[in-house]
């Protein structure tokens, strides 16, 4: 090991954090010290697959890292994340951030104070598929996002826009540079007493709409993003990994990288449609996530998703949530 890698340990290890003890095990920058659950045989059943420590708590934990990773259900990561900034260390928290506001607040506050980083796991940044359209010079003017998932009681303990939304959400913020100026909001609940199903029509500062639908009661699963612009259309599939754009040429020439160019006859002049598969670079996001967060723990590299970017997200998703409520009470 060499001796600048970051001492990290990682809270909850369930469904997801079993994935950040692994990467950690295999971060070259990392020095995986150990973990901690509060369900202890949950623990050990980890440690025993991936050759870590279990810490009996998690002061114990704290005393040996300088960074972790907070993947307990969303209801704690306040309480934890509090803890471990009070005590000086870096963190990754999964999303969201926090389930309300002030939580968020209070956690970006205290890590000011204590200079230390907070990163949040929106992951789909990372997603090959959306990193696929950097190339493109984006300006959309509507975004439509669709994200469905069959029914499992993981990530019940908040409502659907907490859950699943608020990826599409920090999508969104991602990719419009303008401030949110109306939402409107609809949901229902279906299987849980808490909201399943979620549409929202946000409009921003600079016109640009978007609309994004979650549900938890589907039959297969759906991530797809549609974006429209001026000349542009592209379709983003997050789940296959698959992107596709349609843009209006001048000269089917300009164009080597398109697959098929189609004439676009519209007001006299002839124009092309140019159809292309932007290639999608290969790499699993979470690893690519936490290597970023050791990295910019050790200053190399800045947050791909900081506190307050993880903070925002949350304050659009406690808006719609807020709407959803009105609207059906
Ligand atoms: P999970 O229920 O499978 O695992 C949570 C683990 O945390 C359990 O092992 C539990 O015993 C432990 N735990 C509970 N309270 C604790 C505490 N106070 N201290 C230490 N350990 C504690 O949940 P999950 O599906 O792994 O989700 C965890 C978090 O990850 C949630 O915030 C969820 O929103 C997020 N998540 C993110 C993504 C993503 O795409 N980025 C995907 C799934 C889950």
């Amino acid at each position: 090991m060499r001796n600048d890698s970051v001492k990290v340990g990682v809270i909850g290890v369930g469904h997801l954090g079993q994935h950040h003890v692994k990467h950690y095990a295999g971060l070259p920058n990392a020095d995986l010290v150990g973990i901690y659950d509060s369900d202890r045989e949950r623990a050990e059943s980890i440690a025993n697959k991936t050759q870590s420590k279990v810490f009996n708590d998690l002061e114990t934990l704290l005393d040996a890292v300088e960074a972790v990773s907070i993947v307990t259900p969303t209801r704690f990561h306040s309480d934890v994340a509090e803890r471990c900034i009070s005590e000086g260390k870096h963190v990754f928290i999964e999303k969201p951030i926090t389930k309300t506001l002030e939580e968020a607040d209070k956690l970006l506050l205290i890590a000011k104070e204590k200079g230390v980083l907070i990163q949040v796991g929106h992951i789909e940044r990372l997603n090959p598929a959306l990193l696929a359209l950097k190339p493109y010079t984006l300006n959309p003017k509507f975004i439509e996002i669709q994200r469905l998932a069959p029914f499992t009681s993981r990530g019940t303990d908040v409502p659907v826009v907490l859950d699943l939304m608020i990826h599409d959400i920090d999508i969104l913020l991602s990719l419009v540079d303008s401030p949110v100026k109306t939402i409107r909001a609809t949901g229902l609940s279906i299987l849980t007493d808490s909201v399943d199903i979620a549409h929202a029509r946000i409009r921003f500062g600079n016109g640009t709409v978007a609309s994004i639908m979650s549900s938890r009661v589907a039959k297969d699963k759906v991530r797809k993003v549609k974006i429209f612009q001026r000349d542009l259309y592209a379709t983003i599939d997050l789940l296959l990994g698959l992107t596709e754009v349609y843009k209006v040429v001048n000269n089917p020439d300009d164009n080597p990288d398109a697959l098929i160019t189609a004439p676009f006859d519209y007001g006299g002049s002839e124009r092309f449609i140019a159809y292309e598969k932007p290639a999608t670079t290969s790499g699993d996001a979470l690893k690519m996530e936490l290597d970023n967060f050791i990295k910019s723990v050790q200053g190399k590299e800045t947050p791909i998703v900081t506190g307050k970017a993880g903070r925002d997200a949350l304050k659009v998703a406690m808006d719609i949530q807020r709407m959803i409520i009105q609207d059906i009470h």
